[in-house]
């Protein structure tokens, strides 16, 4: 069942969905060569909680920490750990989501340790872009599959591959809900859309092939040819008159400056 949202709710998620881009921001002050993502890890918890919400990831199906960070072939869901030291020319994906008021912000962005390969700079250039095309084609009256065909058809126009196995989705109350926002699809196919409908579009796209590793630890999903991964996510709103970021990379931006992707 896919749940409309009122608009008083909409707010309420573009609440949680801002706070998502301001902790992502105060994340991005500590990414530096030598930090370890558990460091990151807590930085996001103690600023989740200090802004009188809580950490989203935290315990959702067992997840034992209130950030995922993907570093490099890691794709999505990486635990973050003190043995994982960040170095120079590294790429993570911090994902990250709140719970405010009773509803739920989802919203993910990989970031550049320092100096990084231009190639895969390229890929997180090309990824982001996928996201920002994927939302305008998320207009009431398309349909799912419009989404999620035209982020496909972008990211291997430029030689990437987009992976199967882990697709953006509906959210509100809950972090997940109906429906499933694949990467890659028919145009014109799938749930259609309509106002009130919030969704995460979040591309995660390989340099290399599109096949995936679960790892052990029952979580961490790295590309199988171990080539890099990039993730970006915003939850959107369908309107009326078209459609509402309601995350932000505007803060995390402002911290970057000129590195931003
Ligand atoms: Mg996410
Ligand atoms: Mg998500």
């Amino acid at each position: 069942m896919i749940y409309l949202k009122t608009d008083e709710e909409i707010e309420l998620m573009r609440d949680a969905n801002q706070l998502v881009g301001r902790t992502l921001a105060e994340i991005a002050k500590y990414i530096a060569p030598g930090v370890s993502t558990l460091q990151l890890d807590k930085v996001a918890e103690e600023f989740i909680r200090d802004n009188g919400a809580i950490p989203a990831f935290l315990g959702y199906g067992g997840f034992p920490n209130s950030i995922c960070a993907s570093v490099n072939e890691q794709v999505v869901h990486g635990i973050p750990s003190s043995k994982t030291i960040l170095k120079e020319g590294d790429v993570i994906s911090i994902d990250c989501g709140t719970i405010l008021n009773g509803f739920v912000g989802d919203s993910a962005y990989t970031f550049c340790v320092g100096e990084v390969d231009p190639a895969v700079k390229r890929l997180l250039k090309i990824t982001k872009e996928s996201l920002y095309k994927g939302i305008e084609a998320a207009v009431e009256g398309k349909r799912v599959g419009d989404i999620s065909n035209v982020v496909q058809t972008y990211c291997e126009s430029h030689n990437y591959s987009v992976v199967r196995e882990l697709v953006g989705h509906g959210i509100g109350r809950k972090m997940h809900e109906e429906p499933e926002v694949p990467n890659y699809g028919r145009r014109g196919c799938g749930p259609l859309l309509k106002s009130g409908m919030c969704i995460c579009i979040e591309p995660m796209i390989n340099m290399g092939s599109k096949n995936v590793v679960f790892e052990k630890d029952g979580w961490t999903v790295r590309t199988k040819d171990r080539k890099c991964s990039a993730h970006f996510e915003h939850c959107i709103a369908i309107r009326p008159e078209g459609p509402r970021i309601l995350s932000s990379f505007e803060f995390l931006e402002e911290v970057l400056g000129s590195n931003a992707i």
